[in-house]
């Protein structure tokens, strides 16, 4: 299963580029172009001096140098992509032929409700279902993102505070072993952050959640299952004393694999939930975007008449009973606002459309269990093995992911986690999340969500003890991995450090003729 990613540093476009090379016009057009261009007079000083630096190519050179960069990526359509937390899983190629259904691309967002009213159905029904799908009472498509939907999502919890004369709850307790756009979310939204450790069953320590509540408590934020990918045993009890504190419970729904169809945040406790379409829901994802992180909430009062739901962010779709219309609804009086242009990322949420539309309930159902099903299996290939842990709620069948820790490889060989990884990636596989959640050393994060067939479960596993024993063998080998890959291993530091970036080509250029300064 294996992919050989393409081995070549490919020169940038300026670089293939040679003066008077060009690809093919028809003569006419370009005779047309001339002379629109001819007759325009543009404002004097507005002219340029000299010819743009565009680069010089023939067709099938621009043809070739896409071709060989593609072929330099790896993603889902290589082979499987286990990064845990992230959810990637394969995307059906109806819901992408929809996506780029040109009809759709004409559309502009400032059209009439009245004309687009088919894309609108699609974005209510999404609404609606996500509702049935979380167990909450009112939802908006709105966020551009799962921390997007954090932060709308902790946002009404301060202005549910606040409206009820209790703004003075300034704190957001968070579980360490959360995602890190939870503790920042709470943080843009101004709130102090409280973290609580977790028990080595696995689930929070409650003695140390009961010390952390109190008239501060604002709200929690909790992902279940858990990054740990164990399902929080105590999450009615959570609730409930979180409610008694005064406070709100948010339910990080980002990836809702391991439970999806069979258990509820609305029925947890949970008062406010976002979910990822980008990950649960198929949605492509991956180099940063774009994204989708619906927020929905219990319908909870808030004060007379007002409830959770005319806090969230808008607009959101709503339908009309007596015209039969779908509506644009722009944020009303009580929302917490816009958070981005428009609506939403309208073609994500029709992506996820198709997804929910094709599975129904049954399906989305059958591919939480998968998820779960793959998740186990692979735990057993690698359980009792010398080079892997699996610290926390130990023997605790594990939802949708399982972090491992490679420390008693580290211990006996000196390979790392990272080393790990780029054996994985030599072997023309995808690397797991590493080093998070922080709780654990050395951490592998794993999910190969309902995608990946058992063959290519057992083949992950059986490298993962390949690359041990290399270690074993001959401890230096390892440090030279990637070989196989376009790029060689990189400076984390300086892979990280935004100096070292080239963001444009005249950068680059100007770094290569000394005229930039030294990096830092
Ligand atoms: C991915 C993820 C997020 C953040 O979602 P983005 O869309 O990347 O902003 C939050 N929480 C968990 C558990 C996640 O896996």
């Amino acid at each position: 299963m294996g992919w050989r990613q393409a081995r070549w540093r490919e020169p940038l476009v300026f670089e293939l580029s040679r003066p008077g090379r060009r690809g093919s016009a028809p003569i006419a057009v370009e005779e047309d172009v001339k002379r629109a261009v001819g007759g325009l007079r543009l404002p004097e000083g507005l002219a340029r001096d000299s010819l743009p630096e565009l680069p010089q190519l023939s067709e099938v050179e621009v043809i070739r140098h896409f071709t060989r960069l593609s072929q330099m990526a790896y993603g889902v359509d290589n082979g499987p992509v286990p990064l845990g937390s992230c959810t990637m899983k394969y995307n059906p190629r109806a819901a992408m032929r929809l996506a780029f259904d040109s009809r759709l691309e004409a559309l502009h967002p400032l059209q009439g409700d009245e004309h687009v009213q088919g894309v609108l159905e699609a974005l209510y029904k999404v609404q609606e279902w996500l509702k049935h799908i979380t167990g909450m009472d009112a939802c908006s498509v709105h966020p551009a993102a799962g921390s997007q939907g954090e932060l709308a999502g902790v946002l009404v919890i301060k202005r549910f505070h606040e409206l009820r004369g209790e703004g003075w709850r300034n704190t957001i307790v968070v579980p360490d072993s959360a995602h890190g756009t939870n503790p920042a979310s709470a943080a843009m939204a101004g709130f102090q952050v409280l973290e609580v450790p977790t028990a080595r069953d696995g689930n929070v320590d409650m003695d140390a959640l009961k010390a952390a509540l109190g008239r501060d408590t604002a709200g929690l934020m909790i992902t279940n299952p858990s990054t740990l990918g164990l399902f929080e045993e105590n999450i009615l009890e959570i609730a409930r004393l979180v409610h008694e504190a005064g406070g709100l419970l948010y339910y990080d729904g980002a990836n809702l694999n391991g439970i999806i169809g069979r258990a509820r945040p609305g029925d947890m406790g949970f008062d406010i939930a976002h979910v990822n379409l980008h990950k649960t829901f198929s949605v492509p994802h991956g180099g940063g975007g774009p994204g989708s992180g619906p927020v929905c909430v219990k319908s909870v009062e808030v004060v007379d008449g007002v409830t959770l739901a005319d806090l969230l962010p808008g607009p959101r779709i709503t339908y009309d009973e007596e015209t039969g219309l779908y509506r644009v609804q722009p944020p009303g009086r009580w929302s917490v606002g816009r958070l981005r242009a428009w609506i939403a990322n309208t073609l994500a949420v029709l992506w996820a459309y198709v997804y929910i539309l094709a599975l129904g309930p049954q399906g989305l159902r059958l591919a939480g269990e998968v998820s779960v099903v793959n998740t186990n299996y692979f735990i057993k290939l690698l359980e009792g093995h010398w080079a892997y842990d699996i610290p926390y709620g130990k023997g605790r069948p594990r939802k949708h992911e399982v972090v491992v820790s490679a420390k008693p490889l580290k211990l006996e060989t000196g390979a790392t986690a990272e080393d790990v990884a780029k054996g994985l990636l030599d072997a023309g596989l995808y690397a797991p999340t590493i080093y998070f959640p922080l709780i654990v050393e050395e951490a592998l994060m794993i999910e190969f969500t309902e995608s990946e067939t058992k063959e290519n479960i057992e083949a992950y596993a059986d490298r993962m003890k390949e690359i041990a024993e290399t270690a074993r063998k001959s401890p230096e080998e390892v440090k030279w991995w990637p070989k196989n890959t376009s790029s060689r291993r990189v400076d984390n530091v300086r892979a990280n450090h935004p100096r070292t970036v080239t963001p444009t080509w005249r950068v680059e250029r100007l770094r290569r003729e000394g005229k930039l300064g030294p990096l830092r």
